[in-house]
């Protein structure tokens, strides 16, 4: 589809429709740069999603001034636990997370994080786990680098 920008997977097809949601409340975290022009290198301020379509407690209360995907990494933030991973990758800082409870899952293999793929992760604080069930959430954007230290890397 052609589009003229867009916001995570909202897709803006014409510039009327972009220039009409950049009128909502921008997000107000700092180096936020949610929303892009298609083949450009312009970028803005993602829409605060309480001002979308987001359902009423989608995140968290505190998050009400953020876009959608600034509100999700703030919240990722404050859920950190012993399965929380997060290794560099080409440059990029990528969090995944299992169950420290139970690293080896056995339900079937299609309901398991990457199809039930065996992963070793050595932690930064010494502890080595294997696991079967490990969820990739994805890359951190840069501007929240500062609460997510990488932790671990894959051997
Ligand atoms: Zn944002």
């Amino acid at each position: 589809m052609k589009s003229y920008g867009h916001e995570g997977g909202r897709v803006f097809p014409t510039k009327e429709q972009f220039d009409k949601h950049l009128e909502l409340p921008a997000c107000k975290r700092e180096g936020c740069q949610e929303i892009t022009v298609d083949g450009t290198d312009i970028t803005y301020p993602g829409r605060q999603w309480k001002a979308l379509n987001y359902r009423e407690g989608s995140h968290s209360k505190e998050t009400e001034e953020y876009c959608f995907g600034c509100a999700f990494w703030f919240d990722r933030a404050k859920d950190m636990h012993d399965g929380v991973v997060i290794v560099e990758k080409n440059g990029e800082r990528v969090r995944y997370s299992f169950d420290a409870g139970m690293p080896i899952s056995k339900s079937p293999a299609s309901c398991r994080g990457f199809g039930g793929a065996m992963w070793t992760i050595q932690f930064k604080d010494g502890r080595e786990v294997q696991t079967n069930n490990l969820w990739c959430q994805s890359a951190i954007p840069e501007h929240f680098w500062d609460m997510f230290e990488v932790n671990a890397r894959f051997v």
